[in-house]
């Protein structure tokens, strides 16, 4: 059974990121794969962000070989991720080998069944290989849809499928004049994160280690390795970086980030000292007004559910 704090999770998250779909349907537009270098496309520096709409403005891509595509991560459902193959047969006919999924959370990995069923193998980390928790709340949650502001329509169709390749430190696949290396820098935004580096083309899809103009998601984040982290991906002499939400990265966005992680943290532990779960919306409100301005105007309900998940304690439930 799922764990009442994921349930209470799920709730910040109708009541936060659901409110911020709303808030930005105005300007929400359906995203279009960009060419980044001669071997890389993906969707990338989505705004109005929305859970259904556009898979809460996650940054998914393909690079193209001679002989095979691997997809990197594929979005929020299998609606979705049907795009995101029509999208991928406008710009390429060579058959999609690989998905290699930056990490298990849905805007990256519901969308896997599409391709699976397409004959696709699904490329991820090993901590992923038969984690029977992880499965029990991933199907709990595609049963449950309303958790994440989508419905069950958004949703039909879309079914978990984990990874059936897996690596724990690294990997290469030679797509047919191109390489694909995936690597596992540590414990980041969750710890069974991996990045994408095509070296050839000096591409790299950095998944939710980093976010630009987002709130990050920090429920399962590692604050205290994440910095590293992003200081090892600074080092890859990469030249187009692609994050997991948001627009392509440049190097300042890496200490931008290093500094919203930090402070975060310590307003968080600061402003929520003695405080309740019910204060979590006024602490919110706080945070955003004192934390780095660095136009993250995407995804704020995230603020509130991270000091939920991290810094707050559990609602008290009255038994009735
Ligand atoms: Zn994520």
């Amino acid at each position: 059974m799922i764990a009442l704090k994921n349930f209470v999770l799920g709730l910040v998250l109708t009541a936060g990121l659901s409110l911020s779909a709303q808030e930005s349907s105005d300007k929400q537009a359906t995203p279009l794969l960009k060419k980044i270098s001669p071997h890389v496309y993906s969707y990338v520096g989505i705004t109005g962000a929305s859970p259904a709409g556009n898979s809460f403005g996650a940054n998914a891509g393909l690079i193209v070989g001679n002989d095979a595509v691997l997809v990197v991560d594929t979005l929020v459902s299998a609606h979705e991720a049907k795009r995101f193959l029509k999208d991928i047969r406008a710009v390429t006919d060579k058959p999609v080998k690989y998905v290699a999924n930056t990490h298990y959370h849905l805007d990256h990995a519901w969308g896997n069944c599409v391709f699976a069923q397409n004959g696709a193998l699904i490329i991820g980390h090993e901590k992923l290989r038969g984690n029977k928790k992880l499965e029990e709340s991933a199907s709990y949650a595609i049963a449950h849809p309303e958790i994440f502001g989508m419905t069950p329509k958004d949703t039909e169709g879309t079914k978990f499928i984990f990874p059936n390749i897996c690596f724990s430190q690294r990997m290469s696949i030679d797509l047919g004049g191109v390489t694909v290396e995936l690597s596992c820098l540590g414990p980041s935004h969750n710890d069974s994160s991996i990045i994408v580096y095509v070296p050839e083309d000096k591409t790299l899809f950095t998944g939710d280690a980093v976010f630009k103009g987002y709130h990050p998601f920090l429920a399962e984040g590692d604050l205290e390795n994440w910095p590293k982290v992003i200081e090892a991906l600074r080092k890859i002499p990469a030249t187009a970086v692609i994050p997991g939400h948001g627009p392509l990265v440049k190097d300042s966005d890496f200490t931008d980030l290093i500094a919203y992680l930090k402070d975060f943290d310590v307003l968080a532990k600061e402003l929520s000292k003695g405080k309740k779960a019910e204060d979590a919306p006024a602490i919110a409100e706080e945070m955003i007004k004192r934390l780095p301005a660095q136009n993250r105007t995407e995804l704020p309900g995230l603020v509130e559910m991270n000091l939920r998940s991290k810094y707050l304690p559990p609602p008290q439930v009255k038994a009735q």
